[in-house]
């Protein structure tokens, strides 16, 4: 068996849910309160992922910053040696999908080889949103990632989503 260990980092403005979905995906627990994360969180969660005929253990190193998304210093530094990214947007507020072309573009300068991800949160409050599928759908073509319309709080795709990226990781 092959193991190998990759650093991923969740990208996103201030509550779209970065720290939910890694919670959903490591534990399976959700929690209503928002606790703004301190410093950065590191989580930790091995699966196995298919590369051809072989079974690679990957375990995954999810970087989760907070508080300091604002300064570029910070999050260039977060970024530094990330081999994947989950860029997450909330689908209630549209200026939230706006801000991850940057997040993106510093990505790319910081880690040219990451592959990156799009979680489109929060769709269990479809009723609310303020961004359409379209929308998501045409930001991901820009940024020539993948996309999940996810929620941290029902568990929609959140795992299809981590397992999509550790195929990338791998392959
Ligand atoms: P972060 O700042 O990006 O880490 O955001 P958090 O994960 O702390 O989430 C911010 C708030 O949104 C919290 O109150 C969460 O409970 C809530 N939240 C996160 N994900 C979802 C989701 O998928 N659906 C709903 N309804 N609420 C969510
Ligand atoms: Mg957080």
């Amino acid at each position: 068996m092959i193991s190998l260990s990759k650093k991923v980092c969740l990208l996103g403005d201030f509550a779209v849910g970065k720290t939910s979905l890694v919670r959903r995906f490591v534990y399976n627990l959700f929690e209503d309160k928002y606790f703004s994360t301190i410093g950065v969180k590191v989580s930790r969660k091995v699966v196995a992922v298919p590369r051809g005929d072989e079974i690679i253990e990957l375990t995954l190193m999810l970087w989760d910053l907070a508080g300091s998304e604002e300064f570029d210093d910070v999050r260039i530094s977060y970024m530094r040696g990330a081999t994947g990214a989950v860029a997450v947007c909330d689908l209630t507020r549209p200026e939230t999908l706006a801000s991850l072309h940057d997040y993106a573009q510093t990505l790319r300068r910081v880690s040219p080889q990451a592959q990156l991800i799009l979680a489109a949160n929060k769709v269990d409050l479809a009723d609310q949103a303020g961004a359409s599928a379209e929308q998501v759908r045409e930001l991901a073509a820009q940024l020539a990632a993948p996309y999940y319309l996810t929620s941290a709080k029902n568990g929609a795709q959140v795992e299809t989503l981590f397992r999509h990226l550790g195929r990338l990781l791998v392959a």
